[in-house]
This record gives structure tokens, sequence and C-alpha cells, in this order.
């Protein structure tokens, strides 16, 4: 492999977007995690107290690591990582995220449906893009390794869906806190900045995405000249 300077040029903004926004979750979360909520419930309280107070029900897990939270709409659940159980304003913070994604589901909300919807595709063109891209490019067939861009496309189309989802479910996990009681005052405006950064690290993913295939499209631009 030779060094490409574009390369350096599309990656490094990504990457410093990425990096920032890694850091600027971990020092907020860390930050919210010390600061234990006046109502002095933990995230598996807040969980069972939200579910109650929306007529929602979805089961609670855990899951092992640090900010692996997610919702599983196949499965129905929240699971929870290590860091999200405990009585601070950000673990209340993160379980009612993932409840406004339960929430989503229950609603049918279009944008998660259309983000479940393209997963299968996605996976198979993340593995099967670089190889139609290398293949088309060394076997000199433009139409294969355009479909490889096409690929590539997919990808970016998935971190863009999932924008809408993330800041949607942060909205609805703000008005359900406030609504319910669950935190109060600037314990809302503590959750609002632990989602806040928590949503920046999928605009930098997209932001990366995004950039990756206006490389990919700039190295077919390129090799046409040649
Ligand atoms: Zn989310």
């Amino acid at each position: 492999m030779y060094f490409d300077p574009l390369y350096m040029v599309f990656a490094l903004p990504g990457l410093a977007l990425a990096m920032w926004a890694q850091w600027k979750v971990k020092s907020t979360f860390a930050h919210y995690a010390q600061i234990p909520t006046r109502r002095g419930i933990n995230g598996q309280e807040a969980a069972r107290q939200l579910m109650t107070a929306q007529n929602l029900r979805v089961g609670v897990e855990r899951i092992p690591g640090a900010m692996t939270d997610h919702y599983d709409p196949r499965a129905k659940v929240i699971r929870l990582s290590d860091t999200s159980v405990d009585n601070s304003v950000a673990s209340v913070a993160v379980v009612a995220h993932e409840l406004g994604h339960a929430e989503q589901d229950a609603q049918n909300y279009g944008p998660l449906k259309l983000r479940g919807g393209i997963v299968p595709a996605v996976q198979a063109a993340s593995w099967l893009g670089p190889l139609m891209f290398m293949g088309g490019l060394f076997l000199a067939n433009r139409t294969l390794a355009w479909t490889g861009v096409v690929c590539f496309a997919m990808a970016a189309v998935f971190a863009l869906v999932t924008l809408p989802v993330e800041f949607d479910a942060s909205r609805r996990a703000l008005r359900n806190l406030e609504s319910s009681g669950l935190l109060v005052g600037d314990e809302i405006i503590g959750a609002k900045k632990v989602l806040d950064a928590a949503a920046l690290t999928y605009v930098a993913a997209a932001a990366q995405s995004i950039l990756t295939l206006l490389y990919y499209v700039s190295l077919m631009n390129r090799s046409r000249r040649e």
C-alpha cells in the first residue's frame, strides 16, 4: 500500500471530530455519574417508574462493558451497562434514552423502522463494498468499483438515518424525565448535557461515513483520468 495524502485530507477531519466526541461523552458522563439524583433512584428503579408512567412494557437486562447500553427491538429489552445502573443523573439519563427507543418502537416511529429494515443490507454491504471496490480497481472494471462505492453509500445512509432516531430518543427521554418528576431542576440540564454529548458521537460517525464515501468517489474520478 502506498501512502495517499488525499486520504488524510478526507480522514483527518472525521477522525478529529470522532476523538473529540469520544472525549466529550466520556468526560460529561464521568462528571454526571458522580452526581446522585435528589430522588435517590438508580437506573433500574428509573426504568421501572418510567415504564409505569408511560404504560410501556419491555425487559430490562444487564450487559457488560461501559456505555454499551442499547434497546433491542427484536427481543424488546433494554440492556444496561454496569455504569448505567447506579444512582446518578448520568445513569437515569441513559436509561430514559434507551426507553425512548422502546417508546419509538411501540409507536412504530418511521426512522427506527427504516433503520431496522436496512440493517441486513448494510451489514452485507460493509464487507462486500471494500472487496468490490478494490477488485474493481484491480481488474479495471469500473462497474464493479462503482458498485463498491454504492455499498459505502449505504453505510452513510445508515449513519444518517441513525441521527433522527437518536435525537428523538433523547427528546423523549428528557420529556419523560421531566413529566415523571424523576429528575428535577438542574438535574434535567445535566441529563441533557449527557445525552447531547452521546448524540455528538453519532454525528461524528455520520461525518466519518460521508467523508469516507467522498474519498472513494474521488478515487474513482482520479482512476478515470489516469
Ligand atoms: Zn440511542
